[in-house]
């Protein structure tokens, strides 16, 4: 080999060598650029989810939108915004407030209650948050919204103001054990999502006075509902512990 053959040959090593540095150096810078912009996508997507601030400073929680409770199915079916019952008020969650539907007629489950309160919160300020049977179970206004189910107007720290309704159905065609069972899985549920305990179980009756939820109050098993609130309640616990 000669000394222009050597010469031309390491020129054309070190122009591969520097043709492979770019594509390395592009590849890299690349990476970069993704990894910036999907880093920019996650915050403003958390950002998002950050609850939104009252007048008086505090903040209001997310409402939930569970799809299904315990393998109950949810089916959500929000009232219109701005209808007599539901007047869109942002409000604190302090409590879940147990009712029961009073109606044992025959089809008087949760999807006919919720056909019910569709037609009802139009024309008057009627309104609670979940009816559940013995099978299903239906949202009707977002949780961090005032409904009208206790009969207190909107007294602060009431049920109206800071309760989460719940109507469980005892219509004489259902399975009210099972009615019963999952009106406490859903308590429990609502419960350990917005940061309460067992303690803040109301029933209608605590805000009022009315005999409700009557089936529960009138066979004298409220305890027995509440124990079994808490069971649930503690497991939801125990998971997020662990
Ligand atoms: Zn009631």
């Amino acid at each position: 080999m000669d000394n222009l053959e050597y010469v031309l040959m390491s020129r054309r090593r070190r122009q591969r060598k520097i043709r492979a540095r770019r594509r390395l150096i592009f590849a890299v810078s690349l990476l970069l650029v993704i990894s910036v912009v999907f880093t920019a996508v996650l915050i403003r997507c958390s950002r998002a989810e950050t609850p939104a601030p009252t007048t008086d400073g505090s903040e209001i929680p997310e409402s939930v939108y569970p799809i299904t409770v315990d393998g109950i199915p949810v089916t959500t079916r929000l009232l219109p915004e701005g209808c007599p019952g539901r007047p869109g008020t942002l409000r604190q969650i302090k409590y879940v407030v147990i009712h029961d539907t009073d109606n044992t007629s025959t089809g008087a489950n949760a999807k006919n209650h919720a056909n019910y309160l569709e037609n009802t919160a139009q024309e008057t300020p009627l309104s609670w948050h979940y009816t559940v049977d013995d099978h299903e179970i239906f949202h009707h206004l977002p949780d961090n919204e005032v409904a009208y189910h206790a009969a207190d107007g909107e007294e602060e720290g009431g049920g109206n103001k800071n309760g989460v309704a719940i109507e469980i159905c005892v219509n004489e065609d259902g399975d009210f054990e099972q009615a019963f069972q999952n009106g406490a899985m859903l308590a429990a549920y609502l419960l350990d999502a917005y940061g309460l305990t067992p303690a803040d179980l109301r029933q209608h009756y605590d805000f009022s006075g009315k005999n409700c939820p009557r089936t529960i109050r009138e066979s004298g098993r409220w305890q027995e509902f509440v124990d079994l609130v808490t069971e649930r309640y503690n497991e939801y616990r125990a998971e997020s512990s662990e």
